[in-house]
C-alpha cells in the first residue's frame, strides 16, 4: 500500500567484476534506486537467511555479518548501526535495497570498491589499487555539485582554468583512467580527463557554463571531494527559483538528523528527583521523530533510538552517512547553582564566556571518558580545532538555526529563555552540516526538572523545536528565490 501513489519502475541491471555477471533485479520508486537483496547477495556470493517472510534479512560475506529489515532504516554491519536514508522495501516478496547506500556498505564487507552506473544500469566492482573510483555531477535545486569518488581519503587541490575547467590533483591518487573517461556523466559536462602521475592523480571535468565561485570540500561515507559550483549561465537561465545562493548550500533541507545526547551506562545529568538527563532527551528526540514523520516533508534520521552509548565521533559518523540537511542535539543541562534555570540553544564556535564554556565541557564529558589519551588534540585545544574544520563553513546557518529553536522553544516552554550561545560541541564540530545543541532546561534545578519529567513539556519541546525546522527550513527556500537579484 506504500505504492499505491508512488511511481515505480523494473528492471534488470547487471554486476561486474566479481565472480560470474548476473543481473539483479532494480525497483525505481519515486526516482530512488533499489536492488533485490536476493539477486545482490547471490550475485557477490553471500549466505542468506530469511526471517519475518522476508522482511528481515541477515547476510554472511567471509566472516562478515550484515543485517537488515524492510522498512527499518538502521541496518547493522558487523554489530554497528547504520542509518539509511531509504529503508528498505518490500515488493512481490522480495526485499530491495537503496542502492546507493547498501553498496557503500557491501563494498567495505568486500573490500572491493562497488560504482553504481544507474543509466548503464551497471554495477562494476573496481581493480584493486584504484583509489579515485567516479565522478558525479549532480544538478540540485539550488546549484551543481561535482563529486570524485575515491576509496579513501586522499589530499586534493582543485583550480579552475580557461576553458571551465575544474581540475583536482589527488595526491596519492590511483585513478582507472578508462572508467572516468568513458562516458560523459551529465549534459552540463563537456569533457572529463584523467591523468596518472607518479605520485598523484588528476581528474578534470570541463564544464558548459562559466564557472564564476567554487567550493570544495571532502565528505566521508563514502569517501568523496565535493566541488560546488556557481555559474553565471545556471544563475540566468534557470530563472529566480533554482539560483544558487550560497556555494555551500545544494540540498533541499529535509533529512533531519535528532541526537539524543548521551545514553546507555552515560547518564549525563541527573536530578534529584532521579530523572536522567538520557531518558528525558531520548523521550523528546522520539516524539520529534514522529513529528517530523507525521509532516511528510522531513526525514528524521536519529542517532540512538533506545537507551544504549553511542560515541560522540559514531555520532556524527552516522549524521554525515545519512547526508544529513540539519542536526539537532538534545541535551538537559545542570550547574552546581540549583537556582538557574531556563532553555538556551548553542551553535559551534569557540567559547565567550565561561558559562558556555562549561556546558560545553560537561556535554563533551562522554568524549573525555571515550578517549583517555591526555595528548588528544580534542581535549586539549578544542577551540583551535573547531577554527580548522568545515563546520565553520556552516557558522552563519548554524547560528542562524539555534536563534530559530531558541524563539520557539522561548514561545512555547514555561520557562525563562537564557537565549542562544556559542562553545566547543565535540558533537557539533564533527557533523557536515548545520548544527544545534539543545539545553531544553536544567535538570539541577527543582522545578525544571519536574516540568522535564512531564510529558507534556516533553511534547511542547519537540513541537517548538520542530516549528523552528518549518521555519529554517522556509527561510532557506526564501533566501534562495530572492538571491537571483542580488
Ligand atoms: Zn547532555
Amino acid at each position: 500500500m506504500l505504492f499505491l501513489s508512488a511511481v515505480i519502475h523494473a528492471d534488470t541491471i547487471t554486476l561486474r567484476g566479481i565472480g560470474k555477471s548476473q543481473p539483479i533485479r532494480r525497483l525505481t520508486i519515486d526516482k530512488i534506486d533499489y536492488l533485490s537483496a536476493t539477486d545482490l547477495f547471490a550475485a557477490v556470493g553471500a549466505k542468506t537467511d530469511w526471517g519475518e517472510g522476508h522482511k528481515a534479512l541477515d547476510v554472511s560475506l567471509g566472516n562478515k555479518r550484515l543485517s537488515f529489515e524492510v522498512a527499518r532504516h538502521l541496518c547493522k554491519v558487523e554489530g554497528n548501526d547504520y542509518n539509511l536514508v531509504h529503508a528498505p522495501v518490500l515488493r512481490n516478496d522480495e526485499m530491495y535495497l537503496p542502492v546507493q547506500q547498501s553498496l557503500f556498505l557491501l563494498s567495505d564487507v568486500l573490500e572491493r570498491v562497488l560504482v553504481y552506473d544507474d543509466d548503464e544500469a551497471m554495477i562494476t566492482a573496481v581493480k584493486e589499487g584504484f583509489n579515485v573510483s567516479g565522478v558525479n555531477f549532480l544538478t540540485k535545486v539550488n546549484g551543481d555539485l561535482l563529486e570524485i569518488n575515491l576509496t579513501k581519503k586522499l589530499d586534493y587541490e582543485v583550480f579552475v582554468s580557461e576553458g571551465n575547467w575544474v581540475n583536482v590533483t589527488i595526491h596519492g591518487g590511483r585513478v582507472d583512467v578508462p572508467r572516468l573517461t568513458r562516458r560523459n556523466p551529465h549534459e552540463k559536462i563537456i569533457n572529463v580527463r584523467a591523468f596518472q602521475f607518479d605520485n598523484s592523480a588528476q581528474v578534470s571535468v570541463q564544464l558548459r557554463e562559466n564557472v564564476v565561485e567554487f567550493h570544495a570540500n571532502y565528505a566521508p561515507d563514502p569517501h568523496r571531494i565535493q566541488i560546488s559550483v556557481e555559474n553565471t549561465a545556471f544563475v540566468s537561465q534557470a530563472g529566480d527559483s533554482t539560483t544558487l545562493q550560497r556555494h555551500d548550500e545544494y540540498n533541499p533541507i529535509d533529512v533531519i538528523v535528532i541526537d539524543p545526547g548521551h545514553g546507555g551506562d552515560r547518564d549525563g545529568a541527573v536530578g534529584k528527583n532521579g530523572l536522567k538527563e538520557k531518558d528525558v532527551v531520548l523521550d523528546i528526540a522520539l516524539r520529534l521523530e514522529t513529528i517530523l514523520e507525521k509532516s511528510k516533508r522531513f526525514t528524521p534520521v536519529l542517532t540512538r533510538r533506545e537507551d544504549k552509548n553511542v560515541s560522540l565521533e559514531e555520532r556524527a559518523q552516522l549524521a554525515n552517512f545519512a547526508r544529513g540537511d540539519l542536526f539537532i542535539s538534545f541535551h538537559a543541562n545542570s550547574s552546581d547553582q540549583k537556582s538557574a534555570t531556563g532553555s538556551q540553544t548553542f551553535f559551534l564556535s569557540p567559547a565567550k564566556n565561561d558559562e558556555a564554556r562549561i556546558t560545553a565541557l560537561l556535554e563533551n564529558q562522554d568524549y573525555q571518558v571515550d578517549n583517555p589519551d591526555p595528548t588528544d588534540r580534542n581535549k586539549k585545544d578544542l577551540d583551535f580545532i573547531i577554527m580548522d574544520v568545515l563546520q565553520t563553513e556552516y557558522l552563519n546557518q548554524s547560528r542562524q538555526l539555534a536563534e530559530s529553536i531558541q524563539q520557539e522553544l522561548a514561545n512555547g516552554l514555561n520557562v525563562r529563555s537564557r537565549g542562544i550561545d556559542q562553545a566547543g560541541f565535540i558533537v557539533l564540530n564533527k557533523v557536515q552540516m548545520p548544527s544545534a545543541l539543545v539545553e531544553v532546561a536544567f535538570i539541577s534545578n527543582k522545578v525544571e526538572s519536574r516540568l522535564l519529567a512531564q510529558e507534556n513539556f516533553r511534547q511542547v519541546a519537540a513541537e517548538a523545536v520542530y516549528n523552528a525546522i518549518v521555519r529554517f527550513a522556509d527561510h532557506y527556500e526564501k533566501d534562495k528565490t530572492s538571491a537571483g537579484s542580488q
